[in-house]
C-alpha cells in the first residue's frame, strides 16, 4: 500500500502554494510524478520552494505555469501526460479564486465570470481533458468550501463551491463504471493566503469554528491523500466537509455560547 504511488503520475491545479502545495508534497513524498499548474509566474518563490522540497523526495516534480481556465492549457497537459509512460492516477482540482467577494446586486458580470470561469470552468476542463487517460482506480478530487454547503455573502465563490459539487457527482455517475472515482473536500477556513490577504475577513473567521481554531493546510491535504489513494476505493460522488465542526456546528454553535452551555476552546 505505501508504495502506491510509485511510478504513477497525478496533476495538482493551483499547487505550487497553499492546500494545493501540501497536496503536492505529500503525493512527492509517496513517490508519485506530480504534474502541478499553477499561474503563478515561474520566478515566484512558492515555485522555489516547492522545488527545493521536491529534491531528494521519492517522486518528481513538474512545474508548470499554467491558467486552469484555459482549455490549451489542458491540451498540452494532456499532450505530456500521453508522451509518459506512468499511469495518471489522481488529478485534483484545486486552483480556486475568491474574486471580490461581492453580493449578488455588487458583483460586477466580469467577475462573476471570471470566479466561475477558474473554480468551475477549471475543473471542467481538467475532468474533460484528462479522464479519457484515466483507467480503474483513478481517482480525481474537486475542492469545493463550506461555503458550497451553506449560504455564503460573496455571490460569485459560494455559487461556484456549489456548483463544483454538481460537477462531482455527475462525473462521479459517468467515470464509475470505468472504475474512476470522483469526490469533493469542503474545507472549512484554512489558514492560507487566501484569507491571509483580508486581515478583516482573516480576523472575523477566527470565531467560528467549533474546534477553536482554522485548520493547517496539511489538515485539509490529508483527506485529499485519502481520498487519492486505494484506501479510499469505495467512495465515490460524495462531499466531505473538513471543516472543524463549522458546518455541524451551523447556527446553534453561537447560540450554545451565547446562553452558557458551550465552551469556546
Ligand atoms: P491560495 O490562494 O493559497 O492557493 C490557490 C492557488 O491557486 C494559488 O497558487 C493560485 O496561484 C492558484 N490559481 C488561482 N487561479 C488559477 C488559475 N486560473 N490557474 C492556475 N492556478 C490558479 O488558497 P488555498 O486556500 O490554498 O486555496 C486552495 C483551494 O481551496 C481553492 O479552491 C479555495 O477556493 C479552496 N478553499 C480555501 C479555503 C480557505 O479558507 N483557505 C476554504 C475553503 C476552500
Amino acid at each position: 500500500m505505501n508504495d502506491y504511488w510509485l511510478d504513477k503520475a497525478a496533476v495538482v491545479t493551483g499547487g505550487a502554494r497553499g492546500q494545493g502545495a501540501s497536496i503536492a508534497r505529500m503525493l512527492l513524498q509517496a513517490g508519485a510524478h506530480v504534474y502541478v499548474m499553477d499561474r503563478l509566474p515561474a520566478d515566484d518563490s512558492c515555485w522555489q520552494e516547492l522545488r527545493q522540497f521536491a529534491n531528494g523526495q521519492r517522486g518528481t516534480l513538474v512545474c508548470l505555469e499554467l491558467d486552469v481556465a484555459a482549455a490549451a492549457s489542458w491540451q498540452l497537459l494532456a499532450g505530456r501526460i500521453q508522451a509518459d509512460t506512468r499511469p495518471l492516477c489522481g488529478l485534483v482540482n484545486n486552483a480556486g479564486i475568491t474574486g471580490p467577494r461581492n453580493t449578488v446586486t455588487k458583483s460586477s458580470l466580469e467577475d462573476w465570470e471570471q470566479v466561475l470561469r477558474v473554480n468551475l470552468t477549471g475543473a471542467f476542463l481538467g475532468i474533460h481533458a484528462l479522464a479519457p487517460f484515466m483507467r480503474a482506480g483513478a481517482s480525481i478530487v474537486n475542492i469545493s468550501s463550506t461555503v458550497g454547503l451553506t449560504g455564503y455573502y460573496s455571490a460569485a465563490y459560494s455559487t461556484s463551491k456549489w456548483a463544483l459539487r454538481g460537477l462531482t457527482k455527475s462525473a462521479a455517475l459517468e467515470l464509475a463504471p470505468s472504475g474512476i472515482r470522483v469526490n469533493c473536500v469542503c474545507p472549512g477556513v484554512v489558514d492560507t493566503e487566501m484569507i491571509r490577504s483580508n486581515a478583516r475577513l482573516f480576523e472575523a473567521l477566527q470565531g467560528i469554528t467549533p474546534m477553536g481554531h482554522m485548520a493547517a493546510p496539511d489538515e485539509i491535504a490529508e483527506v485529499m491523500f485519502f481520498l487519492l489513494g486505494p484506501q479510499s476505493s469505495y467512495v465515490t460522488g460524495t462531499d466531505i466537509a473538513v471543516d472543524g465542526g463549522v458546518t455541524s456546528g451551523g447556527i446553534f454553535w453561537p447560540v450554545g455560547l451565547a446562553v452558557g452551555a458551550l465552551q469556546a476552546a
